[in-house]
């Protein structure tokens, strides 16, 4: 189908100001780069994601849900099909202990609302820039707490294009890891249980969370947060750093300084060179210590 008639398409189901064509995905990830998505839609309810996702099926078109971009490099030849960000889908509620989030829903705003009601289990995670949808995708984690000790059940929309309630076990949750991953199942909401406890507790360790960031974080360039994952539960910024790799760089594209297993764009890398680069580190560490990095962040080509 080509893109006119496709956006005619789409333009029955969504609102002319949410279907943008030839969209740069720079504009769409933390790491602000990557080429022009063909189409990005933005669907404001869950009713118009799945008339989407029913008719790219229907046409064979493909099609990628994305949340903040804060885990992603797209390629900078950019995507041959539509990609769906769940951004307008951030409708959040409080039943008791349980918080009800939509896929778009920020972490930071999941957080600061279970702060509001005096509810606690997921100030460690405060801090991650993304939405829950990609947090569930990738069993999100940080400072000994991942997003899979809070799930209480979720709504996906399986590959039959039907919603299905689906726990923690049945999403086979583990380490950076769920069968949401590489399948067309997508998170459609997520509800978290947590525990009561004082409004002051949560606050101050959500504040504590924060400054270890700012601590030990390049926040101040783009990036991705941590391009690798551990090895066998090891941080793999030291494994790096005693690759003698700080500071190597490729292009625009830089091993952080401040944590080794940050890859910065220190202002006009290609996604070229930070994928250059990955593969750069990748080989070096196999070479000195013999250890096989695994990505952590997704790329798409
Ligand atoms: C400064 C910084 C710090 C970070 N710190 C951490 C950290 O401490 N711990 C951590 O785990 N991560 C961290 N990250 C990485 C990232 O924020 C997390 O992986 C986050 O959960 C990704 O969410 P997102 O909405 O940005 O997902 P995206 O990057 O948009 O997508 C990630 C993957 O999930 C898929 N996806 C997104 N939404 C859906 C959905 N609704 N249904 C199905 N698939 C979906 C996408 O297709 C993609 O494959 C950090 C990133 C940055 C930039």
């Amino acid at each position: 189908m080509n893109i006119e008639k496709l956006a005619a398409r789409l333009e029955t189901i969504l609102d002319k100001k949410n279907i943008k064509i030839n969209e740069p995905m720079s504009k769409h990830t933390t790491f602000r780069v990557g080429g022009n998505a063909k189409v990005l839609v933005l669907p404001s309810s869950i009713k118009e994601m799945m008339s989407v996702i029913e008719l790219l099926k229907q046409e064979n078109i493909d099609y990628i849900v994305i949340g903040n971009g804060s885990n992603l490099i797209v390629s900078d030849e950019g995507y041959d099909g539509v990609i769906i960000k769940t951004s307008k889908l951030n409708s959040i509620k409080v039943y008791g202990n349980i918080i009800e989030a939509d896929c778009g829903a920020f972490i930071s705003s999941i957080s600061k609302i279970a702060l509001e009601n005096h509810l606690s289990g997921i100030e460690c995670l405060s801090g991650i820039p993304g939405t829950i949808g990609g947090a569930v995708t990738m069993n999100a984690g940080a400072y000994n707490v991942e997003i899979k000790d809070v799930i209480y059940y979720t709504y996906v929309l399986n590959e039959s294009g039907k919603i299905v309630k689906m726990t923690k076990d049945d999403l086979m949750l583990s380490y950076r890891k769920s069968i949401l991953q590489n399948s067309n199942n997508i998170l459609l909401s997520a509800a978290l249980m947590l525990k009561p406890d004082c409004h002051e507790a949560i606050h101050s360790k959500m504040i504590e969370i924060q400054s270890k960031r700012v601590s030990t974080q390049p926040l101040n360039y783009p990036n991705a947060g941590s391009i690798f994952k551990r090895i066998s539960g090891q941080p793999v910024g030291a494994i790096i750093e005693n690759a003698g790799l700080k500071n190597t760089a490729i292009g625009g594209a830089k091993v952080s300084e401040k944590h080794a297993n940050f890859i910065i764009n220190t202002g006009n890398a290609t996604a070229a060179d930070i994928i250059n680069l990955i593969k750069f580190v990748k080989k070096t560490v196999k070479n000195k210590a013999n250890i096989d990095l695994e990505t952590e962040v997704k790329i798409i080509y």
